[in-house]
């Protein structure tokens, strides 16, 4: 296929993400809109309950947004001003801007080239140089888990934080569902956040889910969710015993998740699977059809196909390609195909770079990942016959 000719052909519009919503979201929505009570009630308990069975963990919290996930997660570990947080340069500003919440202080950390995850090394350099840090957030870039277990003689990400005293913090926005060993995310560190906004695996709108089997940690946020306020506000109405009565223990936060995005994760949940397999197919497609184009380097995989959430399907151009990246993505654009660069670093970014006083050259990995990376178009209803488009597209300009 010639690609970039539109001449007798039709323009093609190829959206970097596309949302499916074609399974009971509708059925769902419709039951909380006849029920009367649209806020948090019964489908929120519901998908809570669904979601800790999902990724086999005790407790599942759900939430507004998988910021509010990790600000919660934070708090209830105990977090206070000064802390120091460990968390990967290579990610979105929320996973780091709720440690500012606290008042603590983010330590980036760079991250593995190909994959953009923390590896234990990384890890446990980062502890070794700031041994009073106090919890580690851990990226599961792009829906593949980081080296949480130990494998073979190399000890896990989990493993180190223990034995440091280091609480576990997970940023999971990428990775529903994704397996780590024998257990899913969700399942492994201290707590978990996932994120339901809407380009995510699973949607929402706008959601998130905290999970944990740490009683501590569950009761905390669930008090914390929702003004600091001892019951929620479902059993406040449904006890009859003194149910007008409630008492306020912390300020808390406005966080709780309204039944009507709730109808919609259950759905959602449903095919969660279903959903994952269609991008599966999609990324093992992008692998074969880029195997031989000596321009790019392809995402590095370190699990069974199977395990990864396939949130993103991320290649670096490399600095002696013919068209660098900023081309690439306006001639890919001309060509009708969206994509996005996740993420510039954070220690790039103003704020955290003028504040930490922070030097591109400490992250030699994230930075040579910046230069190059570009998400590539990848969801459930993506044909076969657009990704080899896309991949024809990307012979032509690159080969
Ligand atoms: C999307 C995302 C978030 C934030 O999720 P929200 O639900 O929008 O708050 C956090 N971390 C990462 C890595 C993300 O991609």
């Amino acid at each position: 296929m010639k690609c970039g000719a539109t001449i007798g052909a039709i323009p093609r519009n190829i959206p970097f993400s596309r949302v499916s919503c074609d399974g009971n979201e509708l059925t769902y929505v419709q039951e909380v809109l006849d029920s009367g009570w649209l806020t948090t009630a019964s489908k929120a308990q519901e998908f809570e309950r669904r979601f800790a069975q999902e990724v086999g963990t005790r407790f599942a919290i759900a939430v507004n947004s998988c910021t509010a996930a990790l600000h919660l997660g934070l708090e209830a570990m105990g977090i206070r001003p000064a802390d120091k947080v460990l968390v990967p340069t290579m990610t979105f500003t929320a996973s780091a801007e709720v440690i500012r919440y606290l008042g603590a202080d983010p330590v980036f950390l760079d991250v593995e080239y190909g994959s953009s995850l923390l590896t234990p090394e990384i890890v446990a350099e980062g502890i070794d140089q700031n041994p009073d840090a106090k919890a580690l957030i851990v990226v599961h870039f792009g829906g593949q888990p980081a080296p949480m277990f130990r494998r073979g003689d190399r000890p896990g990400i989990l493993e180190i934080c223990r034995e440091r005293g280091l609480k576990v913090l997970e940023d999971a926005a990428h990775a529903f569902p994704t397996r780590c060993g024998d257990r899913m995310v969700g399942s492994l560190g201290d707590a978990t956040c996932f994120s339901f906004y809407a380009n995510k695996t699973i949607t929402t709108a706008e959601g998130g889910m905290l999970t944990t089997d740490d009683e501590v940690i569950a009761a905390r946020a669930k008090v914390m969710r929702l003004h600091g306020i001892d019951r929620d506000v479902w059993t406040r109405f449904t006890t009859l015993q003194s149910a007008w009565e409630y008492d306020v223990v912390a300020p808390g936060y406005k966080y709780n998740m309204p039944d009507i995005n709730a109808a919609i994760g259950l759905a959602q949940l449903e095919r969660a699977h279903i959903l994952r397999d269609q991008r599966q197919r999609c990324a093992v497609r992008y692998f074969q059809r880029l195997a031989g184009l000596q321009a790019l380097d392809l995402p590095r995989i370190h699990i069974p196909l199977e395990d990864h959430a396939w949130h993103l399907f991320v290649v670096i151009i490399k600095p002696q390609a013919r068209v660098e990246r900023g081309r690439l993505i306006a001639l890919l654009s001309e060509r009708g195909i969206g994509s996005s660069v996740p993420y510039k670093p954070l220690h790039r970014m103003s704020y955290y770079r003028d504040r930490y006083r922070l030097k591109a050259e400490d992250y030699p990995r994230a930075e040579r990942i910046w230069r190059g990376c570009l998400a590539l178009p990848l969801y459930p209803t993506l044909p076969d016959e657009e990704i080899d488009y896309v991949c024809d597209c990307l012979h032509e300009i690159l080969g």
